[in-house]
């Protein structure tokens, strides 16, 4: 029997802008989604009883029903029950590379490597439309992490119009290992603070360009003007998030401080990041930070932009 090792990236967000209120009680967003080259790796293979099972090393990840990667495998058995019979049970084992709980789509890109695997597990020949519609029941950001990239994510968040690939930008990241931001609080808290101000009946709306302001970063996107890409980086979640975590604020500050093209806070947060224009300037930055905050819980990574979602690191019989 087969098994198979995924490389599951993370994803940062270079624009998110909460639009208003859906009526399946989801917000209605405009997000540019962009994978970066920090990834988990996902082991797929055939059990020998008929269950899925769950390995994950890392304390804050549950290896019971809640992880995303089990709700992938458990989805997939659901809609292809013949297959699951023919094939017996999943054991799925993560090696947790992402950091939990940071707005970087950790279990996102799990359950969309569980999916990728599984079809090729199961031998199905699914396409990548079948997959990303699979994957929108399992979460908003699970469709962009299939086949990852930089695209720009409508509805709530999960409809992709894929943009000009923007890969090998140099970027630092940030994260207090301690600090984590529930995405749930983060939106709730938007609506009760901001919801006067969106707009409260989407369907209203005749064209969603009408109240989407990503225009000027996704025709910089479509130049490669980096400089531009990263002055106009934007996050309405920080409205929220920033005032709650003075540490988070205090972060994006010396970010912003030490010298690259532009910072901000990555989805519900708590990581921050700063895209750089080269390794060398990205090296600084990392130095600036870590001298600034000499905090032992500050977690800091070089990474780059890239161009790949879910990848076959390796395949065995
Ligand atoms: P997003 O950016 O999609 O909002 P996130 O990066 O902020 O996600 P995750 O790392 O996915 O957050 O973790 C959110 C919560 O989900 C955690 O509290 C964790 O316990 C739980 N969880 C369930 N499955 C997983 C998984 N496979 N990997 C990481 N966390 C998981």
């Amino acid at each position: 029997m087969h098994s198979y090792s995924l490389i599951a990236p993370a994803k940062i967000n270079l624009y998110l802008e909460i639009i208003g209120d859906r009526p399946d009680g989801y917000h209605e967003l405009a997000m540019i989604l962009q994978s970066i080259n920090l990834a988990d790796q996902i082991d797929i293979r055939a059990a020998s009883t008929d269950t899925i099972r769950v390995r994950c090393e890392h304390p804050q990840v549950p290896t019971d029903k809640s992880n995303l990667a089990y709700k992938a495998a458990a989805l997939m058995a659901n809609q292809f029950p013949d297959a699951f019979a023919q094939y017996g049970g999943v054991e799925i084992t993560i090696n947790k590379q992402i950091p939990v709980a940071a707005g970087l789509a950790g279990g996102s890109t799990n359950a969309a490597a569980v999916l990728v695997g599984i079809d090729l597990l199961w031998e199905l020949g699914l396409t990548q439309s079948e997959l990303e519609e699979l994957a929108g029941k399992l979460g908003s950001d699970v469709p962009f992490c299939i086949a990852g990239g930089t695209a720009i994510a409508t509805g709530r968040g999960n409809e992709l119009s894929p943009l000009p690939n923007l890969d090998h930008l140099h970027l630092v990241l940030g994260k207090y290992r301690s600090l984590a931001v529930s995405t749930a609080w983060a939106y709730q808290t938007y609506r009760q603070q901001f919801g006067d101000s969106y707009l409260t009946d989407t369907h209203s709306l005749t064209s969603r360009a009408t109240a989407v302001h990503s225009g000027p970063i996704v025709k910089a996107i479509i130049r490669k003007d980096s400089v531009q890409i990263a002055e106009k980086l934007h996050n309405d979640l920080e409205r929220v998030v920033l005032p709650e975590y003075p540490q988070v604020a205090q972060l994006r500050q010396v970010f912003q401080e030490a010298g690259g093209n532009g910072t901000l806070m990555s989805g519900s947060g708590p990581t921050v990041f700063a895209l750089c224009e080269s390794y060398e300037q990205a090296q600084q930055v990392q130095q600036y930070v870590r001298k600034a905050i000499p905090d032992p819980d500050l977690e800091l990574w070089l990474a780059q932009t890239s161009s790949t979602g879910v990848q076959i690191a390796a395949s065995a019989k």
